[in-house]
């Protein structure tokens, strides 16, 4: 017989729906029932976990990180994983796309064919609970290596590669169907059929690390993409006779868009501006964390280069921001007090949107019956203080 727990807790959202008094029956990995607790009958010998007046909410999705506490996922070994994974939950992020940078062809494979294996074991429905330490991969972000080079930011020169469905396809193979999101420049000649490859095979594709006009935009988005990628950086400049791709990104709904929401990378009157465009409903916090996360001040690796970390600034030697080291939980904070909305309200831009994004709307980021048990409690002030992954505690 599977466990049961029931976790109590004085609020819980949904976040579609906010409960007050609310229990949370968990079946092994999945949630069973939520509701109002005079409404949800507990099961005799279920395990009672009483949170009191701390909140409940899904566990936070991350669709582009890179690494933290000294790992770069590009290492694709179980240890990277797991420690990024033990450090992720500590800040309430309980799935994440790995993301790649871009590298030589060789490292590249290996990346995809390390996190492919570890993403399919990871999420195998017989996965011992035991083997859950922390947040889960549920599959590869390629953020290149087809991306402009003049919008490179700190992926190296060297590596990056002209659109190529035959390349592709070698990363895929790779990775075994694991990839899920393709993030490409797409004025770059070759792009579109690039573009259109990509959908065929499933994938959700964001325009990125681009200098393309809104004319070229356009196209890319009537082509398929959906996604915005860290928008406003490495992005060519809006201006009020040129809007570039940040002007079709903020006004065509077709398109969601990622912010690394740290104040640094994009300064709070953007974000405000970002967020009357778009709307919350199509806002995803990313961390763009590096392995520097969670870190000392230093330097650190990003795939095969080196980027400075000062005061959680990271930086390439040549002075580009290079990733961040923030968190969701402090993103989501930092997102409320830029905007004046509250938790709750921005609550989507970590838990039901970027779930979308990955097409797991029904799996992660809700608390819905026969979901996944992904859960972060958290505070008054919405520091967590406990992360369960697939219905196991990992803190
Ligand atoms: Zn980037």
């Amino acid at each position: 017989m599977k466990s049961v727990k029931a976790i109590i807790a004085g609020t819980i959202y949904t976040p579609l729906e906010e409960i007050r008094n609310g229990v949370i029956l968990v079946e092994g990995h999945r949630i069973a029932k939520v509701g109002p607790r005079d409404q949800v009958k507990i099961p005799q010998g279920a395990a009672v976990i009483d949170y009191q007046d701390r909140t409940v909410v899904p566990g936070f999705i991350d669709i582009h990180i890179h690494g933290a506490v000294g790992c770069d996922l590009m290492e694709a070994t179980p240890e990277a994983v797991a420690a990024v994974g033990k450090y992720l939950a500590r800040h309430g992020t309980t799935s994440y796309a790995a993301t790649t940078v871009a590298a030589s062809l060789d490292r590249t494979l290996n990346a995809a064919k390390g996190l492919g294996e570890i993403i399919r074991t990871s999420n195998s429905l017989q996965v011992g609970s035991d083997k859950i330490t922390g947040a889960q991969p549920v599959c590869i972000h390629l953020e290149g290596p087809f991306l402009n080079i003049k919008r490179r930011g700190a992926h190296p020169a060297s590596q990056i590669q002209k659109p190529s469905t035959d390349l592709l396809a070698r990363f895929l193979d790779a990775a075994g169907g694991t990839v899920r999101i393709l993030t490409l420049a797409p004025e770059l000649e070759g792009a579109l059929a690039l573009l259109e490859f990509a959908r065929s095979k499933g994938l959700k594709v964001g325009i990125g690390h681009s200098n393309a006009t809104y004319e070229e935009a356009k196209s890319a988005i009537e082509a398929g993409a959906t996604h915005a990628v860290h928008c406003f950086n490495a992005m060519r400049p809006f201006q009020h006779r040129d809007a570039g791709i940040i002007g079709a990104v903020l006004t065509d709904d077709r398109i969601s868009a990622e912010l690394i929401c740290d104040g640094i990378h994009v300064e709070p009157t953007a974000i405000r501006l970002l967020v009357r465009s778009k709307g919350i409903e199509r806002l995803i916090l990313v961390s763009d964390s590096l392995s520097g996360a969670g870190m000392p001040d230093g330097n650190y690796r990003l795939g095969n280069f080196t980027v400075h970390v000062a005061s959680g600034v990271c930086r390439t030697v040549d002075g580009s921001l290079a990733g961040s080291t923030i968190m969701l939980d402090a993103a989501l904070r930092n997102l409320s007090a830029f905007t004046g909305l509250s938790y709750r309200e921005c609550l989507p831009c970590i838990t039901t949107n970027p779930a979308r994004i990955l097409g797991l709307e029904k799996q992660k980021g809700v608390i819905a019956p026969r979901a996944d048990a992904d859960l972060a409690v958290l505070d008054q002030q919405f520091y967590v203080t406990q992360t369960y992954v697939r219905g196991r505690p990992v803190l």
